[in-house]
């Protein structure tokens, strides 16, 4: 029998990775502290090898990754592993809704300017669903804008 048990590994492993994402709240990104890659997509060393953390996060919650399927991100950022905002794609999916989100590995979309304007905006009471028409944007790039700890947070401070 095993010394360390499977669940204490498993146990271990969550608070491992725990401890390199930011929550703000259920619905928000959830921001990834740790390692990135070029691309701002999280890292996490895992057996010695490097596996992406959004990848990995799926697979905490019991999901299963099958062959020549990658885990996209609904939000658009790189840097999230909520795992509400990830779904099961193919690469041509991940090019296809790149395209269409007219991504190009940049999920800072709103300008410095933009950003502090959404912020006064919000913070005046206007509601993202109205914020996010004016931006012509959806209503992640606000949401980001708000978090403390999203990607705006040098222009905001
Ligand atoms: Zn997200």
């Amino acid at each position: 029998m095993a010394i360390i048990s499977e669940q204490y590994k498993a146990r271990k492993l969550c608070d491992r990775l725990l401890s390199k994402i930011n929550i703000l709240d259920n619905a928000s990104c959830w921001y990834w502290t740790g390692n990135k890659n070029e691309y701002g997509y999280g890292r996490f060393k895992l057996h010695g090898k490097t596996v992406g953390a959004h990848r990995l996060i799926w697979e905490v919650f019991n999901k299963v990754i099958p062959d020549n399927m990658n885990v996209l991100h609904k939000c658009d950022n790189p840097g999230c592993v909520n795992p509400d905002h990830l779904f099961l794609g193919t690469q041509k999916d991940n090019v296809t809704d790149m395209i269409q989100k007219n991504r190009r590995g940049d999920y800072r979309k709103l300008k410095d300017g933009e950003a502090w304007l959404v912020r006064r905006l919000v913070n005046a009471g206007f509601s993202q669903a109205k914020i996010a028409p004016m931006f012509k944007c959806s209503r992640w790039p606000i949401r980001n804008v708000m978090n403390p700890n999203g990607p705006y947070q040098d222009v905001l401070a």
